[in-house]
């Protein structure tokens, strides 16, 4: 049997539920064009296949709905050795957690895993359309956006270098391995202070970077009261050391040595669908977040979005997971006859 009329047949065994759906679409598909062939209805697309999206999925297929994920294997937390705090995977490589989540779920017949990105979306609910990087056409009845969102450098040499090691986001994720040694936060806005506060759970040896950020005089009379010094003037070097360490160079003064640093760089979506769909955002202190009622559906009927995409919180493995869990439940229960 030739090959397209091979493909033909798998088409219309999928359209009918039959067909198992391959784990990799590459992995049977050789060109676009033969792809375009096999535009079929899913019940729901998945964009951004990491901890939220493949949450998502997982609840979908037990549902035995069918379902494609999308992905361009960008987690936000892959500068980082070891992921931390998720229960029954504490400690693990964050691409080990990703790839047994990926075995497992290559053994439910309706989910595909496509490693491709969402290039466009357009459609509405029960009929929405989405063109892949590698130029396959799909449709789904419901989205769930979970692309994530990229951490934006600042312009100061070694600091992306130490991003992930040496300079980290969160306490929770890396407080434990260095709790009761000196540690730098680099000062973001009046939410830093916030941070101050929580960090004296992990150590009371704290220094604040100012970063030509302006501090308040509350705030600094906080920081005083705290015993907590504050280094004004600009970072203009960061320079790993260790497993944790930096030293962070001053304009104005001399390096100062912290065992490991916390920042809060801006952010942005990694990808900007939700911009072209027109879904309502909310301000973050570092960025935006795509907006969800408690289903976790936007503001278009139909789309769903979790995980750091959608969440102006506490982001982590574990709230993505959770998000990306519900997502599917919610996209799930909102097709039921
Ligand atoms: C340095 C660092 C360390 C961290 N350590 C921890 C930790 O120890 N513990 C913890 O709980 N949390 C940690 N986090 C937070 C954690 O990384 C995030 O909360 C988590 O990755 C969010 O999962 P997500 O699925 O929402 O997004 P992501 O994991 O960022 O995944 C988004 C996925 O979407 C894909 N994508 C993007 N655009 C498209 C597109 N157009 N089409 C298809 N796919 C697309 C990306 O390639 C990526 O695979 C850390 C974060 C950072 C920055």
């Amino acid at each position: 049997m030739q090959r397209r009329t091979l493909l033909k047949l798998a088409a219309a065994l999928s359209a009918i539920g039959i067909a198992r759906a391959p784990a990799t679409a590459r992995s049977s598909r050789s060109s676009s064009n033969q792809n375009k062939e096999l535009i079929t209805m899913n019940d729901v697309i998945i964009i951004g296949g990491s901890f939220a999206g493949l949450a998502a999925a997982l609840q979908l297929g037990r549902a035995r709905r069918k379902v494609t994920v999308l992905d361009t294997g960008l987690q936000r937390n892959r500068f980082a050795g070891r992921s931390h705090g998720m229960l029954g995977h504490d400690h693990k490589p964050p691409s080990a957690i990703l790839t047994e989540a990926r075995r497992q779920l290559a053994h439910y017949p309706t989910i595909r895993l496509v490693n491709a990105g969402a290039d466009s979306v357009s459609g509405a609910i029960d009929d929405f359309s989405v063109l892949t990087g590698d130029g396959e056409s799909l449709k789904a009845r419901r989205l769930i956006l979970s692309y994530g969102i990229v951490d934006q450098m600042p312009d100061v040499p070694g600091f992306a270098e130490a991003w992930g090691t040496a300079i980290v986001p969160c306490p929770y994720c890396d407080g434990f391995e260095v709790a009761d040694q000196h540690w730098g936060l680099v000062w973001s806005g009046p939410q830093s202070m916030n941070q101050v506060r929580l960090f004296h759970d992990w150590t009371d040896n704290l220094t604040v970077f100012a970063d030509v950020h302006d501090i308040a005089p509350d705030f600094r009379a906080d920081l005083a009261g705290r015993k907590v010094p504050v280094i004004d003037g600009r970072i203009t070097g960061v320079a790993r050391h260790g497993s944790h360490g930096a030293t962070i160079k001053i304009d104005t003064g001399p390096d100062v040595a912290v065992d490991i640093l916390f920042a809060h760089p801006r952010n942005k979506p990694s990808a900007s669908l939700h911009e072209t769909l027109g879904l309502t955002t909310v301000a973050t202190p570092t960025g935006i977040a795509i907006k969800t009622d408690d289903r976790r559906e936007t503001s278009t009927p139909g789309i769903y979005a979790a995980g750091d995409l959608a969440n102006p919180g506490i982001p982590s493995v574990t709230t993505a997971t959770w998000q990306g869990a519900m997502a599917g439940i919610f996209a799930q229960q909102s097709m039921l006859v």
